[in-house]
């Protein structure tokens, strides 16, 4: 496994790879890795003949108050847990090396970003959409492998890469779990004593809201507003925004037919954690007809 710090390294590694007929699989990321980003790993390790993985925390891509400098980042650790899983290469480049002089050129998918994480993350997603688009240019991928976790961030770079026809198949994972259902996150190694209990509020959430689909409920404003409550009874936690959305378009949806989204922002303490997980009424045209 070789350790690149440069786009130059990066290019020279992959393209003679590529011309001779290897499938490239990309996978990005922002370090500190943890199980989720290695099934990202495994599934792009299946599937492709070289695997490129990177890792870079995209000052971009934060807001001025988020958690940008305190950020966890250890390159030995993720170097050690990748090398073992036959990556070929990581990607490990510095900020002057992505960004030798300020950004004038910004990637930037509209509507889809507007609400959910976009609309309490503003810039997020710009910065996700251009970091993204620069990896897909010095990497050249043939795959790239997007979690599942974080939804949102999956569908806007799908229909990036669909508007502006890049030559890249996006792959979707699903989401790795604690054995008690927190979503695995970077993140997690914020949560503090009591606060570590208090954040499977969120699973429990998504269970509760499967729960009641399948009792029938069908009225999507009544479920969000049950789910709310339901999150404010854990005194840790608070609701940034709890939404059952289309999964194509993140628009709200009145009703909960076919497949639709729940997705949830929730601060425990001072955490914003996010998970979300599909809704599915598998015969609506059934419904009511007992
Ligand atoms: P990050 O390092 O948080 O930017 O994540 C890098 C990639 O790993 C993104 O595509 C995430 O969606 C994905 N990822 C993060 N956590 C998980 C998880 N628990 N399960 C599956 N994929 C994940």
């Amino acid at each position: 496994m070789e350790i690149l710090r440069t786009i130059s390294e990066v290019k020279a590694a992959v393209r003679p790879r590529k011309r001779a007929g290897a499938r490239v699989g990309l996978v990005p990321t922002m370090g500190y890795l943890h199980e989720g980003h290695l099934s990202l790993v495994r599934r792009a390790r299946q599937e492709t003949d070289l695997v490129v993985v990177s890792i870079f925390v995209n000052p971009l891509q934060f807001g001025p108050r988020e958690d940008y400098d305190r950020y966890p980042r250890d390159l030995d650790r993720d170097a050690a847990l990748l090398a073992p899983e036959g990556v070929d290469i990581v990607f490990a480049p510095s900020v002057e090396e992505m960004y030798p002089e300020p950004i004038r050129t910004f990637v930037e998918v509209t509507g889809l970003t507007e609400g959910l994480c976009g609309a309490s993350r503003p810039g997020h997603f710009r910065g996700v959409t251009t970091v993204v688009t620069k990896l897909f240019n010095i990497v050249e991928p043939d795959v790239a492998y997007f979690g599942e976790k974080d939804f949102q961030q999956l569908q806007v770079v799908r229909r990036m890469v669909r508007d502006l026809n890049m030559n890249v198949e996006v792959v979707g994972v699903p989401t790795v779990r604690e054995p008690d259902g927190l979503a695995l996150s970077s993140r997690n190694v914020y949560l503090r004593g009591r606060e570590r209990e208090a954040a499977r509020i969120l699973y429990r959430a998504i269970q509760r809201a499967q729960e009641l689909v399948a009792q029938g409920q069908r009225d999507a404003r009544a479920l969000v507003e049950d789910l709310t409550a339901f999150i404010a009874r854990e005194p840790l936690a608070r609701v940034d925004y709890v939404a059952v959305v289309d999964p194509e378009t993140l628009a709200p949806v009145e009703r909960i037919e076919g497949r639709v989204r729940l997705a949830l922002a929730v601060y425990i303490g001072s955490t914003r954690l996010i998970d979300n997980a599909e809704l599915a009424v598998d015969n609506p045209e059934l419904e009511g007809a007992g």
